[in-house]
């Protein structure tokens, strides 16, 4: 007959020492980022330069065909914005923005603000300083930084696949030597070109009418049977004809 013998398990338990120091450390405004903290709940009414960051991250939550305004202002389109966000997410959708939500975008960014699954170097294979274009060097970063939010809510509506990024930014030489046209969104910073990857490019197509982006262009429309092209515009075209778009 065997007898098993167990072995009891001790679990060692470090003892939590706090300091006089830690305590002084405490701040009442933790940096919870490294690119952006955000230091009170944010609702409708409220604004300032915390609601437009707020803005930038939520972009691509406006609703069909919408495009979200970036300015400071926390109206009913942002609160509308911050709700589908939650949604996406499965948080606890009321349009305030609070702890759980910033949890949530400081979990989706990363310390240079872009959000985790896209970048500044894929949006820019022109240059490496963002000059050139039609607008300055900084607009163009930023308007490809809301485009690059635009794509991850995008991204997460269709399953967290890889969404397959060709390039962005063009200055004007590099626009003229792609033969692009001449008032291209490129110019801008915020045009982006998308690959089929997984999704094809009729689905991505698609799917980008909800996310905030005025201008898509894609299969059937003139040049774009190899890509999708998808921008900010101050108003809508959108055109791919063999998509039914
Ligand atoms: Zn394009």
């Amino acid at each position: 007959m065997k007898l098993r013998f167990l072995l009891p398990v001790v679990a060692l338990l470090s003892a939590v020492v706090v300091t006089p120091v830690a305590a002084a450390q405490a701040d009442p405004v933790t940096a919870a980022d490294a690119c952006y903290t955000w230091g009170r709940t944010l609702s409708e009414g409220a604004s300032g330069e915390d609601v437009r960051q707020l803005q930038i991250r939520v972009a691509g939550y406006p609703g069909y065909g919408a495009v979200l305004g970036i300015d400071g202002q926390f109206g009913p389109a942002t609160k509308a914005a911050v709700t589908r966000f939650q949604q996406a997410y499965g948080l606890g959708a009321d349009g305030i923005a609070g702890s759980a939500t910033f949890s949530k975008l400081y979990a989706l960014q990363d310390d240079d603000c872009t959000p985790v699954n896209f970048s500044y170097d894929e949006l820019n294979n022109c240059n490496s300083d963002w000059s050139g274009g039609n607008v300055s060097a900084a607009t163009a970063r930023a308007n490809a930084l809301v485009s690059m939010w635009k794509l991850q809510a995008m991204r997460h509506a269709m399953g967290d696949r890889p969404i397959d990024v060709n390039g962005g930014f063009r200055s004007v030489s590099c626009n003229n030597a792609v033969g692009g046209a001449a008032g291209s969104r490129h110019l801008y910073g915020d045009a982006v070109d998308l690959g089929a990857g997984a999704q094809g490019f009729c689905a991505l197509a698609r799917q980008a009418r909800n996310h905030g982006f005025n201008e898509i262009l894609g299969p059937g429309y003139t040049g774009h049977n190899d890509h999708v092209h998808v921008a900010h515009k101050s108003s809508r075209f959108w055109s791919a004809p063999s998509c039914g778009i």
